[in-house]
């Protein structure tokens, strides 16, 4: 029957694919699957979770990366969202109902805080923050109809360790869920679900795929009713990740571990090396033993990440955006996580209500990249030279 060639331009070959083992996945792109008759069509809906029926729900590189990240958050089972911000809203949508009171750590990513001020609160949902270093206050604000503690820690941009296993017996003791956003630590250097919580996301977008090209989210869950719950509402949404991206995030995965522990460590020493300089007022990474949480982060995390803050005194916060022109290796940019060190002057006075912050309101966060740790070291330093000779030239002029 196909010996037009119009037709053998439409209908592929099945060559044989038997004995051909790569050691990563092809990209599968696909929204129509074929089936094999019209009876399998119609059975289509019986396949189960692993079967395949339309390309929205998932592809064999999809469902890889999904299974290798819930291998690595000790879930039963992983969704991708199409960016982390994504996986985010998704995550606290798909269990959240009118008149449901959610808490929200005070230093949550501050997209997750617009979400719950805007599109919660519209859907008649009440959010409530709380402080991460104040389990007693977190406490006492859980009400009957509270239905889920959103957590991150560290916490965006400032860093303060929350101790996850406690807020989540505080959770299940009241009979709420627990959701982290895990995207610092990443699933090799923090498990919150081995901690007790019910729901992690992961922004892929940072270190998980590593080279900044890419944007993709992930929710894990601990419980199967959780995961039915994600499924169904991010199915009815239509919401689907793309097979190029997801194969680009599993290629990531693959270096993950050796580019997080050389980001760790190099972040260590450069944490430690640029405390008690006179022009920084506190460094914010919690491997220091002088950060808040200090204990609790030996505790439950296996290492940390390259992400860090400095804050700056009074009379040198002024000058911190003029001396970010001194950077040459370090990019300025947004996002972190990737091959390139960056830094990004942040504000977050207007994202505090609960904790509320007294410093000067400009925070440097530092993502350390792959480069060179001295030439990375001699930029930091003329940036800090540069920030002195400001400062010195600023009190001078007052
Ligand atoms: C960057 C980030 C996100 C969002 O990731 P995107 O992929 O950029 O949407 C979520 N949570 C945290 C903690 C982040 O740092």
């Amino acid at each position: 029957m196909a010996t037009s060639d119009l037709t053998r331009c439409v209908l592929t070959p099945r060559v044989a694919t038997e004995g051909f083992e790569p050691v990563g996945i092809g990209v599968h792109r696909a929204s129509t699957i074929l089936f094999e008759d019209a009876a399998a069509y119609a059975e289509r809906g019986e396949r189960g979770e692993k079967g395949y029926s339309y390309g929205l729900y998932g592809t064999p590189t999809t469902r890889t990366l999904e299974e290798k990240l819930t291998q690595l958050e000790q879930a039963t089972r992983t969704f991708l969202a199409p960016s982390g911000q994504a996986a985010n809203a998704l995550a606290a949508m798909a269990f959240l109902n009118k008149g449901d009171h959610l808490l929200l750590v005070d230093t949550v990513y501050p997209p997750m805080r617009d979400f719950a001020l805007s599109d919660l609160v519209r859907m008649g949902i009440t959010p409530e923050f709380f402080d991460p270093t104040d389990l007693g206050g977190l406490k006492e604000r859980i009400r009957s109809e509270t239905r889920l503690i959103w957590c991150e820690s560290p916490g965006s941009t400032t860093m303060e360790i929350m101790d996850i296993p406690a807020a989540a017996a505080l959770a299940h003791e009241a009979g709420t869920l627990l959701a982290v956003d895990n995207t610092w630590a990443t699933p090799l250097n923090l498990k919150p679900l081995a901690l007790g919580a019910d729901i992690v996301t992961e922004a892929l977008t940072k270190y998980v795929s590593g080279h900044s090209d890419v944007l993709m989210g992930s929710i894990s869950v601990r419980d199967p009713d959780l995961a039915k719950s994600v499924k169904d509402m991010i199915g009815r949404m239509g919401i689907g990740a793309s097979p190029d991206d997801a194969s680009l995030v599993l290629r990531g995965l693959e270096t993950l571990g050796m580019r997080l522990r050389h980001c760790g460590a190099v972040a260590q020493r450069f944490a430690e090396r640029l405390s008690g300089n006179p022009v920084i007022g506190r460094v914010l990474f919690p491997g220091l033993p002088t950060m808040a949480g200090h204990e609790i982060f030996k505790r439950d995390f296996a290492g940390s990440s390259g992400v860090f803050s400095l804050t700056f005194p009074e009379s040198v916060a002024p000058h911190v955006w003029r001396a970010l022109d001194h950077l040459s290796l370090f990019g300025i940019g947004a996002s972190w996580g990737g091959t390139r060190s960056l830094a990004a002057p942040m504000s977050i006075g207007a994202s505090r209500s609960a904790a509320c912050w007294r410093e000067p309101d400009v925070i440097l966060r530092l993502s350390i990249g792959l480069e060179d740790e001295g030439e990375l070291w001699e930029d930091l330093q003329q940036m800090l030279t540069a920030l002195a000779r400001l400062s010195a030239a600023g009190d001078a002029a007052e």
